[in-house]
């Protein structure tokens, strides 16, 4: 099954609201065994939509939409699906006495405009929303599909789950399972030189992607089973890990910061930071909730030096009575230095990381996490 996504609405290219409705249903459609080629966002326009649909079918089985649902003027998805297969809305009297049910509940007269959100073409059924009052379409012609959804999250995500996947699933022909091996330490081109010759593999196909918490390196195979897709990721799987060793810390959902918790091994942890990197790895840590977490301080204006950041360091373990602390100092133009001190001694690093605050923090806090996982693991 080949797909596109469509978000409909001239807000999103107007980049007032980010549109995370196709985001939401791309990431859903791999356990599908649905392949999606392309996302397109547009303003609502009647023509417009209705070029892209036909162009849109004649290369894919399914095309979701979401937005333009609502009762007014400028939404026009209904009308841009029913040109699109060239089809005539009527109201649905059934529909019709559902919406005007639902203004009564709410003792609110129902506007004629809401009319519209009662419209169906004769290839189409409705798919219930029970948190608004536009319903969807799932519109079935000629061997293609359209799903229609509301542009509200809070609708379209339940409908999404509820009434569309399940019915997607029974069409689906295989499915796409992927698994993330993360690594930290090494640089994306390092990574990518490391893989060689396994970035061509086909099935699974190998992506790699620098991230906050390191470098990714995506697996995806296809298959009829998911225990087939697995059979194929294993071996991959297997080499991967042979070639990247340590650099390797962790797969899919799991965090850095659980992966160091986890290779402390008893011993008790604590952090100092300056007001620059702002608690940010404290808040990291203690997210975690593990037992091993003692606590974390953010100090204000104080030096940004290597000696600095060994002080805050000595000051976290005796503050919080922890085997382990950690000291960081770092200045706004992107200077930090981190120490990470035990009863054993205490090591410094420093580096530069001029890319802004929010980008520095979350730098500053994969950097001591990464080098805790090197000295205790
Ligand atoms: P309504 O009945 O609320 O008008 P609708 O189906 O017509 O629903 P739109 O008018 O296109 O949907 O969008 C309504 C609101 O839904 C937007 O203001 C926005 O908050 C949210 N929304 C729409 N599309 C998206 C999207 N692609 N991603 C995230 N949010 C969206
Ligand atoms: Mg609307």
């Amino acid at each position: 099954v080949k797909a596109e996504v469509l978000a409909v609405g001239t807000e999103i290219l107007l980049g007032e609201i980010v549109d995370s409705n196709s985001a939401f249903i791309a990431a859903r459609l791999p356990a599908l065994g649905i392949r999606l080629y392309r996302m397109t966002q547009l303003g609502d326009n009647r023509d417009r939509l209705v070029a892209h649909l036909r162009a849109a079918l004649a290369d894919n089985d399914l095309v979701v939409t979401t937005g333009g649902l609502g009762p007014t003027e400028d939404d026009v998805t209904r009308e841009a699906v029913a040109e699109a297969f060239g089809e005539v809305p009527f109201v649905d009297p059934e529909l019709e006495a559902a919406l005007r049910a639902w203004f009564g509940r709410r003792n609110m007269p129902m506007p004629e405009r809401n009319v519209k959100q009662a419209w169906r073409i004769a290839s189409a059924q409705t798919v219930p929303n029970p948190r608004g009052t536009a319903p969807g379409w799932w519109v079935e012609k000629d061997g293609r599909i359209v799903v229609c959804l509301p542009g509200p999250p809070a609708e379209m995500g339940p409908m999404w789950e509820h009434e569309v996947a399940p019915r997607l699933a029974a069409l689906a022909t295989e499915v796409i399972i992927t698994r993330t091996l993360k690594t930290v330490g090494i640089g994306e081109g390092r990574v990518d030189e490391m893989l060689g010759e396994l970035l061509k593999n086909v099935n699974p196909t190998i992506g790699v992607y620098a991230r906050g918490d390191g470098i990714h390196i995506r697996l995806g195979a296809r298959a009829a089973t998911a225990g087939q897709a697995q059979d194929l990721i294993v071996p991959v799987e297997t080499q991967i890990r042979q070639l990247m060793g340590n650099a390797l810390w962790g797969t899919d959902a799991e965090t850095l910061q659980d992966a160091v918790m986890t290779c402390l091994q008893g011993r008790t942890l604590a952090v100092v930071e300056d007001s620059t990197s702002g608690g940010h790895l404290a808040a990291l840590l203690s997210g975690t909730g593990h037992a091993a977490w003692r606590g974390g301080e953010v100090w204000s204006d104080g030096p940004v030096s290597i000696e600095a950041a060994r002080a805050r360091s000595a000051a976290a373990r005796v503050r919080w009575g922890a085997h382990v602390g950690i000291g960081i100092a770092a200045s706004r133009d992107g200077v930090f230095h981190v120490a990470i001190g035990d009863e054993s001694g205490t090591e410094c690093h420093t580096w530069t990381f001029p890319q802004g605050m929010a980008a520095l923090r979350q730098r500053v806090s994969t950097t001591a996490l990464s080098l805790l996982r090197r000295r205790y693991s």
